[in-house]
């Protein structure tokens, strides 16, 4: 089996959300489609690791909120790489709600659903849950965001619950059919780490700034150093990628 191929099939990316006793839940998935058209549905594929699965079966209820192509990847941060057993992920996050009360992401959304739970389906690792749709909008004319996009800009895979799930390693065993070169500008190129010893970086994938000044304090490092001289297994201390995912910042 080869597990790039599955990197051809084409998703979107969405922050999934949903409210319960006044708390609010959501993660990142790229697994939301629509199902039939009337009534429309859309099916949901959430892990059962997830926080948010267990909320949204128990309150009947969520929505998805579409993401624009240019992505406040703090948000990726936030709802990607963080649990909220933990922390409240909507701390600084502003939404909005429709008809039943799943907040709704405002900021990077450029349409949304608002979906009652219709049914649900045991996948193994993963829940499938039916919503009906009741209300939804468009909110901006930007681009939605798609998976594939948000993989080669920022060199990401799915966080370890998605269902598109694979190991690094198995990815780099792999390999890839050679690609004719064509003229379009190639995302990786927005890579290329400048050294500059006096630079902050940008972690891509969540936003966390790395000033050599401060350090990081959190990780063991004092301030003053360099980002060139961190660790090669430095981590960034918010969603956990590696040295890679930072650019220095303009
Ligand atoms: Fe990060």
């Amino acid at each position: 089996m080869k597990y790039k191929a599955f990197h051809k099939l084409s998703y979107g990316l969405y922050i999934v959300t949903t409210e319960i006793e006044g708390k609010k839940f959501g993660y990142i998935g790229n697994t939301v489609f629509q199902v039939t058209s009337e009534p429309p549905q859309l099916v949901i594929s959430s892990h059962k690791d997830n926080f948010t699965t267990k909320k949204i079966i128990d309150s009947g209820k969520f929505a998805v909120s579409v993401l624009e192509k240019d992505v406040n990847t703090s948000l990726i941060g936030i709802f990607g790489f963080t649990t909220g057993a933990e922390m409240d992920k909507f701390e600084n996050i502003d939404t909005t709600s429709a008809v039943t009360g799943a907040p709704i992401i405002v900021d990077s959304t450029v349409a949304w659903f608002d979906c009652k739970v219709v049914n649900t389906f045991d996948v193994g690792t993963h829940i499938l849950i039916t919503g009906e749709v009741v209300e939804s909008d468009v909110v901006s004319a930007e681009e939605p965001l798609t998976y594939d996009y948000y993989r080669e800009k920022y060199r990401m895979l799915s966080p370890k619950n998605a269902p598109t799930y694979v190991e690094r390693e198995k990815l780099e065993q792999e390999k890839e059919p050679e690609k004719i070169a064509k003229p379009a500008v190639r995302v990786e190129d927005e890579h290329e780490i400048i050294r500059d010893e006096n630079g902050v970086y940008i972690c891509l994938i969540c936003g966390f700034s790395y000033n050599p000044e401060e350090g990081d304090p959190t990780m063991g490092i004092p301030p003053g150093t360099p980002f060139e001289d961190l660790p090669e297994d430095y981590k960034c201390p918010i969603c956990n990628a590696g040295k890679d995912y930072f650019r220095r910042s303009e």
